[in-house]
Parts: C-alpha cells; structure tokens; sequence
C-alpha cells in the first residue's frame, strides 16, 4: 500500500538554513487481501512524523522527497489523489457551510447530483454520531471541537480512500472526548476497512488504536 525506500527529506536545500528532518527512511505497509492495517507513527514533536504523512499525501513542501521514493499503490507519489484522505488536527471545515454541506463537499466536487449527495452526508452525519435532526443546518463555529473533528472524519471517508491520513486529528480535544473519537474511529475502520496512518505523540493513544 505504502513503501518508503532510502526516503530523506532537506528543507531549504542548499541555502543556509538549509535543515534535513528525515533521513533513509525505509518501511513497507503490506497490501492485505480485505484488510487495511491501522499504523501509527509514534515520536515526540519534530521527529518528523508529519514530514512522512505529508509526503504520502503528496503536499508540499514535503512533497517530493530530497532523495529516495515513496510508492502509493505500486506507484511513485506525484501530488494528492482521491486514494488518499485527510484529517488535520486543526480544524478544516468550510465556515460558510453547514454541517451537511462540509460532509458533501467532497462529492460535490465529484460531481454527484445535489440530492444524492446531501442523502449520503446525512448518512454520514448518523455515523460518526451527529444528530441529523439537530446538527445537520449548523454553521463549524457552532460546534464544539469534538463535534467538528467528527465533521471531518465524516467528509473524508465519504469519498471512500483507500489510504486515510491522520495528524494527531484528536491532539485539541480533551480527554474523554478523545477517547470517544478513538473508539468510533476504531468502529468506522471495521467497517471500511482502510489503510489508516495515525500521527500521534501519545503513546496510549498509539498502544490503544495501532494493529
Ligand atoms: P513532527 O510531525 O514529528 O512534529 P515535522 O515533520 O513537522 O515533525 O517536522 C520535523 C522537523 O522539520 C522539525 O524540526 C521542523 O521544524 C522541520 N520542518 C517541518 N516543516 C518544515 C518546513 N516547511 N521548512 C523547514 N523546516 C521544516
């Protein structure tokens, strides 16, 4: 699913300032039949985690690597695609949007006609456990951060990747509403059964959600 081979990464290259955050890097994530595997990447901060989920994601600056390759599906990473889901830890929902409007976002720009998009949000919206009646029409800046970091849960596996990158998507929230998220995200990747790369520096956290 994922291989890193003798992966480095130097920002600024060349100039002064000029600061290598990774260096021969090399893993496999197998491609299991049915079975995605749910790997955490565990490590204080600026060990350079995110420097290795943004390169499979293919953004930049981390995108593409100083040397080395980084194979998605058997080929080399050469920006993002819609095989790979994003989950930030802040909060990246549209503000002008309503809840059902965020979820959908991803398949409106897929194209798929407005009412069958809004019905699959609502489905959405039930499963990662927001009130379609009471939640539904409610603008991000009237949600709590456990609610919001549900909306993009939702507006990620809507659109079905195969790969879900996660940084620290729990890291803001507070205790016991995290450890609701761990679970329903645990719940939510039974059924779908993805690739799931975790970022995390709780090592609970890593213990509790990792195969
Ligand atoms: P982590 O996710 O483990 O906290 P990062 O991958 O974000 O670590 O960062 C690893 C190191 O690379 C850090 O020292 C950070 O300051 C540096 N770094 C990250 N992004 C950039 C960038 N765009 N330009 C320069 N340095 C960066």
């Amino acid at each position: 699913v994922v291989q890193f081979s003798g992966v480095t990464k130097t920002y600024n290259a060349g100039r002064a300032n000029s600061y290598t955050a990774i260096r021969d890097v090399n893993f496999v994530i197998e491609d299991l039949p049915d079975k995605g595997e749910f790997v955490c990447v565990l490590g204080p901060s600026g060990c350079g985690k995110s420097t290795i989920l943004r390169l499979v994601a293919g953004l930049e600056p981390q995108h593409p690597p100083t040397e080395g390759r980084v194979l998605v599906l058997g080929r080399p990473v050469t920006g993002p695609g819609a095989d790979r889901g994003m989950v930030f830890q802040d909060y990246t929902s549209f503000d002008h949007r309503t809840v059902l409007e965020n979820i959908a976002f991803g398949l409106e720009c897929r194209g798929v006609p407005k009412r069958e998009r809004l019905d699959r949000a609502m489905v959405w919206l039930g499963k990662v456990g927001l009130s379609p009646k009471k939640d539904a029409d409610k603008y991000p800046s009237e949600l709590s951060g456990g609610m919001r970091q549900r909306v993009a849960i939702a507006r990620t596996l809507i659109l079905e990747p195969k790969i879900i990158l996660m940084d620290e998507p729990f890291g803001a929230l507070d205790p016991p509403t995290r450890a609701r998220m761990q679970d329903l995200l645990i719940e939510l990747w039974r059924e779908q059964s993805p690739t799931v790369f975790f970022i995390t520096h709780s090592i609970e956290e890593a213990v509790y959600l990792g195969d």
